[in-house]
């Protein structure tokens, strides 16, 4: 086996918008954003094809309006818009780098995006451009980890992989409980059974039902991308 060939040619990389934070406790750091756009870059260079859901927690989440008494739909709705922001970001440091991308939202924004056209992204796919999905599925009410389970199996990715703060999937908190227990494989209804806060339960159960495995890491160990790439232990694996 070669150890350097990759074992997906297909992915679907979901990175959260808090991803692009860096130290920042609000919005988009551009160096943070330039060193995940390298990391892309590299995996790209393996000739993998990526699709990216990009999430928008670093800017607004429905659920922080809604707790203060804005209605839920117009809250989601700003979350959505905080994606297609992040997307942007993400695409100019891709671009910058020589790496060809096309940002697909799944709300209309004809200046920045095309629309989400299924057999138009895979020929994107195909051509070796990286695709960045932003505004989720375009509805309220879900959450871009269930856009990401969607879009994959629409596209037919062969994985998702999750890029997280912790190095995995934990029995509980790992910063709050010291004696929380990693775990190197997972099955999906043992993820849900125990309420593990790891993806909402419609996007594991879409990934259960459609049998696309999850792997999550964490996106603050350089090279990680790379790793579950070509299958070396990383993270926990969600199957
Ligand atoms: N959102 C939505 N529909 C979707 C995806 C996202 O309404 O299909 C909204 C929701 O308010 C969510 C916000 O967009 O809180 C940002 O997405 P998410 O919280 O999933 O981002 P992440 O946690 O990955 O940064």
């Amino acid at each position: 086996m070669n150890e350097d060939a990759p074992v997906y040619k297909r992915i679907l990389l979901k990175l959260s918008g808090e991803s692009l934070l860096g130290n920042l406790p609000f919005g988009i750091d551009v160096k943070t954003t330039q060193s995940i756009a390298q990391e892309i870059k590299e995996i790209h260079g393996l000739n993998v094809q990526i699709a990216i859901m990009i999430g928008g927690g670093n800017i607004f989440r429905g659920t922080s309006g809604t707790g203060d008494g804005m209605d839920r739909a117009s809250a989601d709705y700003m979350g959505l818009l905080a994606t297609i922001i992040n997307a942007i970001a993400l695409q100019d440091a891709l671009e910058k780098m020589g790496v060809v991308t096309r940002h697909i939202s799944a709300i209309e924004v004809k200046a920045v995006a095309e629309p989400f056209v299924r057999r138009r992204v895979v020929r994107h796919l195909e051509k070796g451009r990286v695709v960045i999905f932003s505004a989720g599925i375009g509805s309220p009410y879900f959450t871009t980890d269930t856009a990401a389970a969607l879009r994959a199996l629409e596209i037919k990715a062969q994985v998702i992989l999750k890029a997280t703060k912790v190095d995995g999937v934990y029995s509980a908190d790992p910063i709050k409980d010291k004696k929380a227990k990693k775990y190197d494989e997972i099955k999906y209804l043992d993820v849900i059974k125990q309420g593990l806060k790891v993806m909402d339960t419609t996007a594991i159960s879409l990934c259960k039902d459609n049998h696309l495995p999850i792997i999550v890491f964490n996106l603050r160990g350089r090279g990680n991308i790379k790793k579950a790439i070509l299958g070396h232990k990383v993270g926990t694996k969600i199957y």
